[in-house]
């Protein structure tokens, strides 16, 4: 079996929203290459490569193609892939520039682990929840028809439809419609509030990025 390198460059230099720029690559790249939605290697594409680990301790690259070089010297086919710090303009940024904007997006991560852990949790708990409705609704003589409100759509779902998710920890279970994950109208709320002030945190300072991310590996093929 080969191997394939894919690597990106993606213009923004906060970690979370790379990450997330990433993952969406992959995502689109499972859809298109791949017939077998649980085929776990997609071999020979972007998805291929695996999530990417941020190494910020290595210097800011001035060009590109080193940066490049590093990443799939650094990177194999059986590991994750890898994101390094390149010049937009071939300079390195001022110190006290890099400095402050470490800070900022320091906060901006602070915030995303807060806001990505009340996620988390939200759902859970919604599943746990509508797990027990569904055991005990099945206990009556007469199961009654049980629909799931989705907060984001508005969509209504018979709950039968989400039996054999409840049978795996790891299945989430999403609104068919609009593909979110179903949370509590309470523990929505509450994640609304915190996205929004993650937003506004990342949108007062996305669009003057001072470097940007160069991300990629290998995938076997
Ligand atoms: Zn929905």
């Amino acid at each position: 079996m080969g191997a394939s390198s894919f690597v990106e460059e993606i213009k923004s230099d906060i970690p979370c929203k790379v990450s997330e720029e990433w993952n969406i690559m992959m995502e689109n790249a499972r859809d298109y290459d791949s017939d077998d939605s649980y085929d776990s290697a997609y071999p020979n594409s972007i998805a291929g490569v695996g999530p990417v680990k941020f190494f910020e301790s290595i210097e800011i690259f001035k060009k590109k193609n080193e940066a490049e070089e590093y990443i799939l010297n650094n990177t194999d086919k059986w590991g994750n892939g890898m994101a390094v710090r390149v010049s937009i303009d071939g300079k390195i940024p001022r110190k006290p520039s890099l400095e402050k904007r470490k800070k900022e997006i320091e906060k901006i991560e602070e915030i995303k682990l807060e806001m990505d852990k009340i996620y988390k949790t939200a759902v859970d708990n919604y599943k746990q929840e509508i797990k027990t409705k569904y055991q005990e609704n099945k206990k009556l003589e007469k199961p009654k028809l049980i629909l799931i409100k989705c907060e984001n759509c508005r969509s209504q779902i018979n709950l039968d439809y989400y039996k054999n998710q409840f049978h795996f920890s790891t299945q989430t279970i999403k609104c068919f419609v609009c593909k979110n994950q179903f949370m509590e109208a309470k523990n929505a709320k509450e994640y609304n509030k915190i996205k929004v002030k993650y937003e506004k945190l990342v949108d007062k300072i996305k669009d003057k990025p001072l470097y940007h991310y160069l991300c990629g590996g290998w995938s076997p093929c």
